[in-house]
């Protein structure tokens, strides 16, 4: 039998169409755009999309739309399947241009209200986009314009200082800006807290419960400071439903993924899964040279390209920790009324630069802050319990010991409870294995060798 050449691709690009006159511009925008057509096999679509997270978001979202528009249009049943394209390290600058060009599709108007709780710095305009942090940027973006419809919860999670709270404030300054009758709530959970325990001390939960079920914006940043406190997280729980149930649009940020938060409720845990999840992970060298370029405008001050390459060269997991090399360097041009040199910049930089000494990690502290982080003790780490609740924390830390540490597998192994280095080897293979699979593992381990590399510098 002769070889059939199945071909949809036609019957794809009408699907698209549709689509794109049924759903919003920045929700097109934002799960289409990167979505290619790569072949089609008999009954079969194959499209290739750039990383597993955007896969099993299309799918829960428009799979079930988009088979049943190809059955209309084919009269059959072609069903669609993914491959996910490895990101190429090399495109970094192609990525740079279609992140431009994106951003100059929909230019975000200036702030000009400013919201009496939000910081008018934390705009849309200034948060620079790289592949890092398109999918929060721009599902944010969308919130700002649509709140209350496409992504509702939304949750943005990332390690410290990669800009989540830049983020979640510039969706209430826009939206501020843009619906002037909507009333934006930003806190912080701690506030959140505090304020929940006075109100209870102060008889007045009468009040604190108006002020937060009747918005139209909540934005509650941080919210990985709730786990334990049991009331607190009751009355955001009963917030939480009162808004849903209004359509009212809820953003929260977190430092690391809702599934890791230990003493959180489950049914809490439940509703911050629910809508869309979005992490920030540590921009690119191209991304972190664009932010500090971005920064450098407003201060109207002159730095040489090779030193803003300086800087991105050896702060490489942090934008805080970008900007506050930048500020120590204008503040001492300033003050001793020099230009800024390679030479001057190297010196006033050297204590942000010199991460600590590798072989200073010891395992100790690796196993402290995994352990620590997985809510189970150093002592479980080391000792004969295989549950998976322990195994994994167990393979994770062995990993980090071997990322960042020199020690050898058998020395590694030695340490966590007198394993075998084979032990050790298949641990990190199988964390390899997995960061492929699972989206939110590898930005996980990223925070966690922040958190090792932090603690280690500040004691
Ligand atoms: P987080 O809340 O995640 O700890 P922040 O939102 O406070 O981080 O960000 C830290 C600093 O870095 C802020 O000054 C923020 O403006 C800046 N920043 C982070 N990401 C970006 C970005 N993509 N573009 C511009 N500035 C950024
Ligand atoms: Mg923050």
């Amino acid at each position: 039998m002769p070889n059939q050449k199945w071909d949809y691709e036609v019957f794809w690009k009408e699907v698209t169409n549709t689509i794109r006159h049924e759903i919003s511009e920045q929700e097109y925008v934002m799960w289409f755009n990167n979505m290619e057509y790569s072949s089609s096999a008999e009954e079969e679509i194959r499209l290739s999309v750039p990383s597993s997270f955007y896969k099993d978001q299309v799918s829960k979202r428009y799979l079930p739309f988009i088979e049943e528009k190809l059955f209309e249009l084919s009269g059959q049943p072609v069903k669609i399947s993914f491959t996910v394209k490895a990101k190429s390290k090399t495109s970094s600058s192609e990525e740079k241009k279609t992140a431009a060009k994106e951003k100059e599709k929909k230019p975000a108007p200036k702030v000009i209200k400013t919201h009496p709780r939000l910081n008018s710095e934390y705009s849309f305009e200034k948060y620079v986009i790289g592949e890092n942090n398109s999918f929060a940027a721009n599902a944010a973006f969308a919130i700002s314009k649509n709140p209350g419809t496409a992504y509702n919860p939304c949750l943005i999670y990332g390690g410290v200082g990669l800009g989540k709270t830049h983020l979640i404030q510039a969706i209430g300054n826009q939206a501020y800006n843009e619906f002037s009758t909507m009333k934006i709530v930003y806190v912080t959970a701690e506030e959140f807290t505090n304020e929940f325990i006075l109100s209870i001390k102060e008889k007045s939960s009468h009040k604190f419960k108006n002020k937060y079920r009747k918005v139209d914006i909540l934005l509650v940043d941080d919210i990985h400071f709730l786990p334990g406190k049991v009331e607190t997280q009751e009355e955001l729980f009963h917030t939480f439903n009162a808004l849903y149930d209004a359509n009212k649009q809820m953003v929260f940020t977190c430092d690391r993924p809702v599934s890791e938060l230990k003493a959180l409720s489950d049914r809490l845990r439940n509703r911050f899964e629910r809508g869309l999840n979005v992490d920030l992970q540590p921009p690119s060298f191209e991304t972190r040279i664009a932010i500090l370029k971005q920064k450098i405008e407003n201060k109207n001050v002159d730095i040489p390209d090779e030193v803003i390459e300086l800087i991105c060269k050896n702060i490489t997991t942090n934008v805080r920790d970008l900007e506050k090399a930048l500020t120590k360097l204008v503040a001492y041009a300033d003050l001793v009324n020099k230009k800024i040199t390679l030479e001057i910049a190297q010196r006033q930089l050297q204590d942000f630069f010199t991460q600590p000494s590798q072989k200073n990690i010891s395992l100790d502290l690796i196993q402290k802050v995994v352990a620590d982080y997985f809510g189970v003790s150093s002592n479980d780490l080391k000792g004969k319990k295989r549950t998976k609740a322990i195994a994994f924390p167990r393979q994770v830390a062995m990993f980090i010991s071997r990322e960042i540490t020199e020690y050898s597998t058998t020395e590694v192994g030695l340490d966590f409870g007198g394993r075998d280095h084979t032990t050790v080897m298949h641990a990190c293979q199988k964390i390899e294995n997995t960061q492929k699979t699972d989206p939110t593992l590898e930005p996980t381990i990223q925070h966690l060798i922040r958190m090792i590399r932090e603690y280690k510098i500040n004691n």
